[in-house]
C-alpha cells in the first residue's frame, strides 16, 4: 500500500524533539534538547487555573478568547510597547503561538505564494508553509563577530513578485539573536517597498539578556498596519504545556486569522486563558526574576561548554546556546547529537534540522539552559568526557 500521507507533508517526518526526547528517556541521559523549564511558573497563576477547573471554567470559552485575556493582552501591548489594539476586534486568542502562526500563514498565503523565513528557523514554520501550499524562501542568519545576523541585500534579493509574507522571530530560536532596531528597519523597509505582510513570533519577548531590548516590528513606522504579531504564555511564565497564545493585528488581519482558527480548534482552553489574563496583569515581576535567573543559567552553561571544549555563541535571548563542535574534533552535529547520549549521557539538538541548507549549520548543536543549576552542572560534568 502506498503512503497515506499527503505529498506536501512527506518531507516532514517525526520531529527531532520527539526522537531526541525518546533517546533521553531510553538512555537516562540529561535532556538539554527540547526547550521546556523544569520548574513551575508563579504559584498564584497556577491556582487561578485550578480554581477555574474546580468551579465554572470548563465549558467552551468564546471563540476569540475570554474578554479578560484579550483586555490583558491589549493592556500589555500598550504599557510595554505603546501599541494600541482594540481587545474586541484586534486581539485573538489561539492554541499557543504555534496555532497563531499556523492560522496566520494559512489565512494569508495562497498556494504558490512565497514566504520568507530566516534560516535557521523554528520547525513549525516550514511545515505550515507547506500545508498552505506556499513556498518558503530562506534568508541565511550567519555568525558575524559572535552573533547571528543577516545581509539586508540577501533579504532584498529573496523577495519576488510572488512573495506575500515574511516570518520574523525575535528573540530568535535557535540562533539567540535579538534583532536590533537597524535590522528591524531593514525588514520594515522591504515590507513597505514590496507590500509584504509580516508575521512576528515574539514568544521570548521578555527573555532577553545583557540589556538587549526586544522591539516589536509593529512599533516601526508604517508597520502596525501590516504586521500580525504572535506571542504566548508558555515561555514567559514557564507553562509551555498550556498552549495558550494570542495574535494582535489590524482588524482585517484578525478576521482572516479567525476564519481559519475557528475551524482548526474553534476555541482555546478556558482555564489557561483565565490564568494567562491573571499572569499578564499580576506576575510580570515574577517574569523579571525568571529573566535574571535564565541570564545566569546561560552564563553557567556557556562557561561549562567552553571548559568542555566547545566554542559557543552568546545568545541575547531565548532558552538556547549554539555550540560549535569542531574544536572537539567533530564535524557533523547530527552524528554527534545521535551518539551523545551513549557517549556522554546528554541530549542536544543538531541545529542543522532548522535549515534548508543543513551544511551551513552542520557543525552546531543546540543546548537548552532553562534547567535547574544542578542539572546544568551535571550535564557539564558529563560533557567534559568528550575532550578527555
Ligand atoms: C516555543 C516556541 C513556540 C511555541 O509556542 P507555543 O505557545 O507553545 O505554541 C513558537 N515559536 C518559537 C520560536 C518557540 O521557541
Amino acid at each position: 500500500m502506498s503512503e497515506p500521507l499527503v505529498g506536501r507533508m512527506r518531507e516532514f517526518g517525526e520531529t527531532i524533539f520527539a526522537e531526541m526526547s525518546a533517546i533521553a528517556v531510553r538512555t537516562g541521559a540529561i535532556n538539554l534538547g527540547q526547550g521546556f523549564p523544569d520548574e513551575n511558573g508563579p504559584a498564584a497563576m497556577l491556582e487561578v487555573a485550578v480554581e477555574a477547573i474546580r468551579t465554572d471554567g470548563n465549558q467552551y470559552p468564546p471563540g476569540p478568547g475570554l474578554p479578560a485575556l484579550r483586555e490583558a493582552v491589549a493592556e500589555q501591548r500598550r504599557e510595554r510597547y505603546g501599541l494600541e489594539f482594540d481587545p474586541a476586534t484586534e486581539v485573538y486568542v489561539t492554541v499557543g503561538a504555534t496555532e497563531g502562526i499556523a492560522s496566520s500563514v494559512l489565512a494569508l498565503a495562497e498556494p504558490g505564494d512565497e514566504v520568507i523565513v530566516f534560516e535557521p528557523y523554528y520547525d513549525s514554520y516550514a511545515a505550515v508553509i507547506a500545508l498552505a501550499g506556499a513556498v518558503r524562501r530562506p534568508v541565511m542568519l550567519r555568525p558575524v563577530e559572535g552573533r547571528f545576523t543577516f545581509d539586508p541585500d540577501e533579504l532584498r534579493a529573496a523577495v519576488s513578485p510572488r512573495t506575500r509574507l515574511i516570518l520574523v522571530n525575535s528573540p530568535h530560536n535557535p540562533a539567540g539573536t535579538v534583532f536590533t532596531r537597524e535590522e528591524l528597519q531593514a525588514i520594515a523597509d522591504v515590507c513597505r517597498e514590496r507590500d509584504l505582510v509580516a508575521v512576528t513570533d515574539e514568544v521570548y519577548e521578555y527573555l532577553t539578556f545583557d540589556g538587549a531590548e526586544h522591539i516589536p516590528l509593529a512599533t516601526l513606522d508604517g508597520m502596525r498596519e501590516r504586521t500580525v504579531t504572535v506571542s504566548s504564555v508558555g515561555k514567559s511564565f514557564s507553562v509551555t504545556g498550556w498552549k495558550t497564545g494570542w495574535v494582535t493585528a489590524p482588524a482585517r488581519y484578525v478576521r482572516a486569522v479567525q476564519t481559519v482558527k475557528q475551524f482548526l480548534t474553534y476555541a482555546t482552553g478556558g482555564p489557561w486563558q483565565r490564568a494567562a489574563a491573571y499572569a499578564l496583569r499580576n506576575e510580570l515581576p515574577w517574569v523579571e526574576e525568571l529573566r535574571k535567573s535564565l541570564e545566569a543559567k546561560r552564563d553557567r552553561l556557556i562557561l561549562g561548554l567552553e571548559e568542555a571544549g566547545f566554542t559557543t555563541y552568546r545568545p541575547q535571548g531565548t532558552y538556547f546556546v549554539q555550540a560549535d563542535i569542531r574544536p572537539l574534533g567533530f564535524t557533523d552535529g547530527m552524528e554527534l547529537a545521535r551518539s551523545l547520549p551513549e557517549r556522554a549521557g546528554v541530549v542536544a539538538i543538531p541545529t542543522q534540522v532548522f535549515y534548508d541548507h543543513p551544511e551551513e549549520g552542520a557543525h552546531f548543536v543546540r543546548f537548552a539552559f532553562c534547567k535547574k543549576d544542578e542539572v546544568i552542572d551535571a550535564a557539564i560534568e558529563r560533557l567534559r568526557k568528550l575532550s578527555g
